[in-house]
């Protein structure tokens, strides 16, 4: 409990250091993301390229999913702005989580964006699609990989700009590797980088390129239609209204009967097909002559049918007196075809005056689908449809693939929308479909009829699909060759590498027989390996120099050691062992005796008014007599266990093992005696002296104490006593049963 307790607080401290200058960092690229989402880059059709969105993944890697949370909901803001959909916020702060969450498990930015973008992003955008968009099931695979080639574009274009730039984000607790990568690691994620920005980006430009250039074909090609069946359907109405007009003249001038009126239409009939019927109409508006034959007898019978006089072609021939070409419409009693009709008035032979009076009308028929006869202009009538509608917006005309109902009321909707195109879109069967339906191209004609020219726009839209995929497609391989040949590049450097280690390690185990470099290894490396092997010999070489040289150092030094301690024990002057040294050794002698029951003795000479020597000869004759004293010492003291040692000034301590406490007194006078009677000669004037010497001493069993001051103390009393009673004599202190003294 407490342990979960303990987990809990430390994540959420984790939560709660916010560090500031971090949170300044995400807002800052948080609105650079906002303003570069604001202006998405088109490409074709609904196509966009959303580069704002770099932001958070710069944010992501480099302090990790919950800044990348708050930049990517700043920046994401932009784009809602742009697209007015809310799905933006749910894939792309869900994007900046999932890659914060993977740069802490020091994963790659782009795997994780790959990964995110198939497990999570892809079925999100799908069934968002699916739920609240009117998204064509084939429209589905296209909408979502344009987005997954977006959101990789950004990831690898973030990520080359941190690799590129890395002083722009040198700062302060920003998340680094926890592990150190391996280099065929590092080297398969900048290759796979690079293959994804360079593929992506470059056929997205050549996609948007060719498509441009199809665009441009197919815009021509419709233009071109459009001025060419326009120019042939004005000549085919011009021609028709002219065959009219000449009847008309023909009949005003050729003072054909009445009676005749029948026989002479119809041969004029016969001439031109085209027209599904011809009547010539009186000046009271009643047909009086009709071709085919079949008609006049029709109309014959029936007088109300006869007559033509609420008809605009009769009034506007009759009464205004021009040549006109009507609109449209469903013919009446001479069958339910729709037509157009051309009519013209003509006038009593010879009516030259201003003010003539038409005496009727001529009138043509155009039935409406023998206008098909236009498109075989069309070279591309496979592909393009026609459409001509008249001045009251009927439906003239329409290619059989298209089905708009002749007669019928056109009407369309501007089809661009959301796509970014050069086209004229259009559509005439839905009018607010998902995918604009037509491209198009329309001329106006002189009577105000228009020509449409449509081609389906999906065969294009198809186009920049099958692209898309492609593009994808190829990412998908070249990356999987790209892991493939970095794994074998970064092999073909560290292979060496791994080879020249083995060879340095000192823990290498020498039974093993050594890889050598292979052909394959580059110049670099070998040389490398070459130095490095020049390195060592000259390392092992200065090695052995240098153990010559300290093995000769310690040479030096111990004999300096052996030096020092001669000083250490030795008295400059005299060359006898000094205090130190007797004090340390009677511990030894004293424990040697102890062993053996043994008497040792000490005894302390003072040399008798040395002082006055010193004043009488000098300093240097002082010396000297130090030395024959010393001299004398020697001489006289000779068994090896006997210490003889200068105890400082004008004193000597003579430390006697083994001593005869009978013969000890005796000893010590003998060697007095030889002192007092050794001429010393001072070195600078040669004058001759002698000295004698007081000595205090005490002779005890060796276990009597084993407190070298003890022994002094008595030695010390004892030389005083001697001087005390007329120095050059010598006190002895026998320490047995009872102490004695001895004096001489
Ligand atoms: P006493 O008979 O009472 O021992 O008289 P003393 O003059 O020998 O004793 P004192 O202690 O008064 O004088 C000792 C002198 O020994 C004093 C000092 O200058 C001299 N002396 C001590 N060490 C040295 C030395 O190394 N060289 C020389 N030349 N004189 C020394
Ligand atoms: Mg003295
Ligand atoms: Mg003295």
């Amino acid at each position: 409990m407490a342990i979960s307790l303990l987990n809990l607080s430390h994540a959420m401290s984790r939560f709660t250091t916010i560090n500031s200058y971090h949170l300044g960092f995400s807002v800052l690229l948080g609105v650079i993301g906002f303003l570069i989402n604001l202006y998405p880059i088109p490409l074709f059709a609904n196509v966009e390229l959303v580069l704002g969105n770099t932001v958070m993944v710069i944010v992501a890697v480099l302090l990790g999913p919950w800044y990348a949370l708050l930049s990517a909901t700043i920046a994401v803001t932009g784009l809602m702005l742009v697209w007015d959909s809310p799905h933006v916020y749910l894939l792309f702060t869900l994007e900046a989580i999932f890659l914060g969450l993977a740069r802490r498990r020091d994963i790659y930015a782009l795997y994780a964006s790959g990964v995110y973008w198939l497990l999570m992003g892809a079925p999100l955008l799908y069934l968002y699609a699916q739920t609240f968009l009117d998204v064509p099931p084939e429209h589905m695979p296209f909408a979502i990989i344009k987005q997954v080639i977006n959101g990789l574009i950004c990831t690898s274009l973030a990520s080359i700009i941190i690799i590129l730039t890395p002083w722009l984000w040198n700062f302060k607790g920003k998340i680094v590797d926890k592990r150190r990568r391996a280099f065929s690691s590092q080297l398969t994620y900048c290759v796979t980088l690079l293959i994804t920005l360079c593929l992506l980006s470059s056929s997205l430009i050549y996609n948007y390129v060719s498509l441009e250039k199809q665009q441009i074909l197919i815009s021509e090609s419709l233009e071109e239609t459009a001025e060419h069946i326009a120019t042939a359907t004005e000549k085919y109405l011009n021609n028709h209204l002219k065959v009219v007009a000449n009847a008309a003249h023909l009949l005003s001038i050729s003072q054909t009967k009445s009676q005749d009126w029948q026989t002479w239409l119809k041969s004029i009939h016969q001439n031109y097909p085209s027209f599904a019927t011809m009547i010539i109409a009186d000046l009271n508006a009643l047909v009086v002559a009709a071709s085919p034959d079949v008609l006049f007898t029709e109309l014959s019978k029936d007088k109300q049918l006869a007559s033509i006089k609420d008809r605009e072609y009769f009034t506007q021939a009759f009464v205004q007196q021009k040549n006109y070409l009507s609109p449209a419409f469903i013919g009446r009693g001479y069958g339910r075809d729709p037509i157009v009709a051309i009519s013209a008035p003509f006038y009593a032979n010879g009516d030259m005056s201003t003010e003539k009076k038409p005496i009727g009308i001529i009138e043509g028929s155009l039935d409406l689908r023998n206008f098909n006869s236009l498109e075989s202009h069309n070279s591309h009538r496979l592909m393009q449809g026609l459409v001509i509608i008249d001045s009251n917006n009927k439906v003239v005309y329409s290619s059989k693939e298209l089905a708009l109902p002749i007669m019928s009321d056109f009407s369309y909707s501007d089809g661009t929308g959301l796509y970014n195109t050069r086209l004229n879109l259009i559509n005439l069967h839905n009018l607010y479909p998902f995918v604009p339906e037509y491209i198009h191209a329309k001329r106006t004609l002189s009577n105000n009829w228009q020509v449409f020219i449509l081609d389906p726009f999906s065969p294009l839209l198809s186009v920049a699909r099958e692209q898309l995929f492609n593009s994808f497609l190829v990412l998908l391989i070249s990356l999987v060759a790209t892991f493939f040949i970095s794994r074998k590049i970064s092999q073909l450097l560290t292979e060496p590498l791994k080879i020249i280690a083995e060879e340095f390690n000192p823990l290498r185990d020498n039974k093993v027989q050594l890889q050598l470099l292979d052909d394959a290894t580059s110049r670099e490396v070998y040389s490398l390996h070459q130095r490095l092997i020049k390195s060592k010999r000259k390392l092992i070489t200065h090695q052995l120099e240098l153990e010559e040289t300290v093995a000769l150092r310690t040479q030096e030094l111990e004999a300096a050691n052996e030096r020092l301690q001669v000083l250490v024990d030795k008295d400059p002057l005299t060359g006898m062992y000094n205090r130190r040294y007797a004090e340390n050794k009677f511990a030894e002698l004293r424990e040697f005796c102890h062993r053996s029951g043994q008497a040792m003795t000490i005894a302390i000479l003072d040399l008798d008014h040395f002082k006055k020597i010193n004043d009488t000869y000098g300093h240097q004759a002082g010396d000297e007599c130090l030395k024959q004293v010393a001299h004398c010492l020697s001489e006289f003291f000779t068994r090896d266990t006997d210490i003889v040692a200068r105890f400082g000034g004008e004193e000597f301590i003579l430390i006697l093992p083994m001593s005869n406490a009978l013969h000890i007194q005796q000893h010590l006078n003998e060697f007095r005696e030889t002192l007092a009677a050794t001429i010393i000669q001072s070195p600078l004037d040669e004058q001759t002296f002698q000295v004698c010497a007081s000595i205090g001493a005490i002779t005890a069993n060796a276990n009597w104490n084993k407190d070298l001051d003890r022994w002094l103390k008595v030695a010390d009393d004892n030389l005083y006593q001697a001087k005390e009673q007329g120095r050059n004599q010598s006190v002895v202190s026998l320490i047995s049963d009872e102490p004695r003294t001895a004096k001489q």
